[in-house]
């Protein structure tokens, strides 16, 4: 007897190498995993085209009618075989160069047969290389009738002839000796209300459809069951944290904060802003760890919000902390944080890598002793030695940056957990959050504070550089200032580098002194020098700011108004979109020109074409998670989250996720430890579908 645990040596069609070819080239190794490996699309076999409709531009078309006239031509070993099928309609020629002797032997001349293939153009003649062929008497076998299967098999299975056919031919044997050991991985009362067939009804039409309306059943079970039970995971993972972590209750909003508020807070909070405040203060104020991420477009005015939640832990005696990944960036929400708390008093002091040793040493003991109050810095302020008074907050500027297990340091930097804000302007579509970060709280900032114009983006090539310098002269002529980014890419560093310095060339002649002065910031500088680059240009003094990526993330000077990005091509979507948010924060019309060469890839126009499109981050975010998939985007490989999805799509089956995760949450709230008889089944599964993974239990 055999259970779906059983390796496939037990299948008789599989020889050494077949077995072999598997588990290489696809990772399966038992029935159960053959039998998870699923189809990628369907090929219509219910539809018959006439011979005069067909064209090379069609996909495998179905034809029914009579083959004759076969002929060998060319010598061995160049042969081929050819024969002429035809309908009433009219005349296709079918070709072979393989499997001579059989076709010849198993096809009847002048017999009528159903022909499957694809259609090419050979010189102005069509034709079928290779069809299938099928017997009108072996139409009742359901294998070939309907929608047929079609599953991926690399080159190497190819040649081995483990083909898309003879996978599905293995899925027919495999289902009929295993199809009695398909135990129902949900419990009745989910298949119930949500109308679903059983998991061997959507196994077996999943692979072989009786018709399409099952087969779309057999896809909502099994991506619903897929996405429900990652889903169960997470929301039982962050009921089970919430249970453990307490942290601590800022019972009052004070001086600090009113204080603030009325007197040198600039301007009004979006409605955004005051949501998104009311979420967090819910959240501190109770005994309940405030885990939350915070999204919100570049310049939607995040800083603000932190600066706030710091203010409340203050009021209640905590220290606070900010995190920023690199030094530029902290170094800048020291300044502005600085510069909107002037008149408050609080001690606030800045802790990064190229903090000099006796600063530190001052920096140490007043955390310690609780005096400063709050501290910004770099991923310095996760090490060992930063010992806190009594830290409360940790807020973390671009996430995306910061792994899992970084994260967690901070929380043992008190008795209890600190609340933790996670900011990020990478905005991330709602699918994707719910999964990688799952087991934080969102609260999204979708609104702009007033007054600003959306930033125009252009695409312009090379051959078009005069035109756009003369718009840059312009707009210095207006008393504006232009960021000119270059891309940067580790593995080629002095490439990279020599890109800047050839263009930081070129711009000196065309901008030359003592009209113009420009800043060069790059990696290669030491922090001072980049941090006296970045003043320079702050304060005006220079005009050009010629850089390269270190400026993609916080960088905040109202008065620049042009972003050229040179190789644009060479960035990212959500990359393309941090810089462009570097304009566009006064309130005069900014800029974004995007330079490309005339040779550009699918992919590329894509990315371009959306960004002159919309400013829209989270639609920027879409298209980028389309083209990308959901593994490949930023901050996602550390996640944790099995992202070898075998059949749901993060994208595409963003309903089916909601409906999924509202489900487990439901299921959650009634039985929080999953205790109930009717929710048995559930414990089991989430057992046998993640045992292999790591605990991520307790962090977030
Ligand atoms: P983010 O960090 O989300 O990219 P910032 O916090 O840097 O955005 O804000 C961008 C700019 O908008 C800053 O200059 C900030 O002072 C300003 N700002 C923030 N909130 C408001 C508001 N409610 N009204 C007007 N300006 C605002
Ligand atoms: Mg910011």
């Amino acid at each position: 007897m055999y259970s779906l645990n059983s390796e496939i040596k037990h299948l008789q069609e599989l020889g050494k190498r077949k077995i072999n070819l598997f588990n290489t080239e696809l990772e399966i190794f038992t029935f159960y995993d053959l039998l998870y490996y699923f189809p990628y699309k369907y090929i219509d076999r219910t539809k018959f085209y006439n011979v005069t409709e067909i064209s090379s531009d069609l996909p495998f078309v179905q034809l029914k009618g009579i083959i004759k006239d076969f002929k060998i031509l060319g010598t061995f070993p160049k042969q081929r075989l050819t024969a002429c099928f035809s309908d009433e309609t009219g005349k296709i020629e079918l070709v072979w160069f393989k499997s001579i002797n059989w076709i010849k032997k198993n096809i009847e001349n002048n017999k009528e047969y159903i022909v499957f293939g694809k259609a090419s153009k050979w010189g102005n003649k069509l034709n079928i290389v290779h069809p299938e062929i099928e017997t009108l008497e072996n139409r009742g076998n359901k294998i070939t009738a309907g929608l047929r299967a079609a599953y991926n098999s690399s080159q190497k299975m190819k040649r081995a002839y483990l083909n898309s056919n003879a996978i599905l031919k293995l899925q027919k044997k495999l289902f009929s000796i295993v199809k009695d050991s398909i135990n129902e991985s949900l419990p009745d009362y989910i298949i119930e209300k949500n109308k679903m067939i059983s998991l061997k009804q959507a196994l077996k039409n999943i692979h072989f459809p009786e018709n399409k309306i099952l087969l779309q059943k057999a896809q909502f079970r099994l991506k619903f069951e897929e996405l429900f039970y990652i889903q169960l995971k997470i929301l039982r993972t962050q009921k089970k944290r919430k249970l453990k972590f307490k942290s601590f209750k800022f019972e009052k909003i004070g001086k600090y904060f009113n204080d603030f508020y009325k007197n040198d807070l600039p301007f009004e909070l979006t409605g955004a802003q005051k949501r998104v405040m009311k979420e967090i203060r819910r959240d501190l104020g109770s005994e309940q760890q405030c885990n939350r991420l915070l999204q919100g477009d570049v310049g939607s005015g995040k800083t603000l919000v932190a600066i706030l939640s710091m203010l409340i832990a203050i009021d209640n005696n905590y220290q606070a902390s900010l995190m920023a990944p690199t030094e530029v960036l902290a170094q800048q929400h020291f300044n502005t944080i600085c510069k909107f708390l002037k008149n408050s008093n609080i001690n606030i002091k800045l802790f990064t890598g190229s903090t000099k040793i006796k600063a530190r040493r001052i920096i140490h003991q007043e955390l310690e002793n609780g005096e400063l109050q709050i501290i910004i810095g770099t991923h310095t302020l996760i090490e060992d030695k930063v010992k806190f008074n009594n830290l409360g907050l940790v807020i973390i500027d671009e996430q995306h940056r910061f792994g899992v297990v970084q994260r967690s340091k901070m929380w043992k930097k008190n008795i209890r957990t600190p609340h933790i804000i996670v900011m990020t302007a990478t905005p991330i579509p709602r699918t994707l959050a719910m999964t990688v970060y799952g087991d934080l709280d969102i609260s999204v900032i979708n609104e702009m504070p007033p007054g600003r114009k959306p930033v125009k983006t252009f695409h312009a090539y090379d051959t078009q550089r005069l035109r756009v310098f003369g718009f840059l002269r312009k707009q210095l002529e207006q008393g504006r200032q232009i960021y000119i980014v270059y891309p940067f890419i580790q593995e080629s560093e002095k490439f990279d580098y020599k890109d800047l310095e050839d263009g930081l060339e070129s711009i000196s002649r065309v901008f030359p002194p003592p009209k113009y002065a420009i800043s060069v910031l790059h990696g290669r500088m030491k922090p001072e020098e980049k941090e006296k680059s970045m003043k320079l240009f702050t304060k005006g003094t220079t005009n050009i700011m010629i850089a390269t990526t270190v400026i993609e993330v916080g960088v905040d000077v109202p008065n620049a108004s042009v972003m050229i990005i040179e190789s644009a091509e060479r960035f990212g979507l959500s990359q393309l979109h941090q810089l462009r948010g570097r304009v566009g924060r006064g309130d005069k019309q900014s800029y974004c020109i995007l330079m490309t060469s005339f040779k550009l890839s699918k992919e590329a126009r894509v990315r371009i074409k959306t960004m002159t499109e919309t400013n829209d981050g989270f639609k920027i975010a879409e298209v980028d998670l389309k083209l990308r998939g959901p593994g490949n985007i930023e901050g996602t490989q550390q996640s944790g989250v099995p992202f070898d999805l075998k059949i749901s799509n993060l994208v595409e089956d963003s309903e089916i996720l909601q409906h999924a995760r509202n489900i487990a949450g439901d299921i959650i709230n009634d039985d929080p430890n999953l205790e109930k008889d009717k929710n048995k089944i559930l414990v089991k599964q989430l057992k046998t579908l993640f045992f292999k993974e790591k605990s991520w239990e307790v962090v977030s």
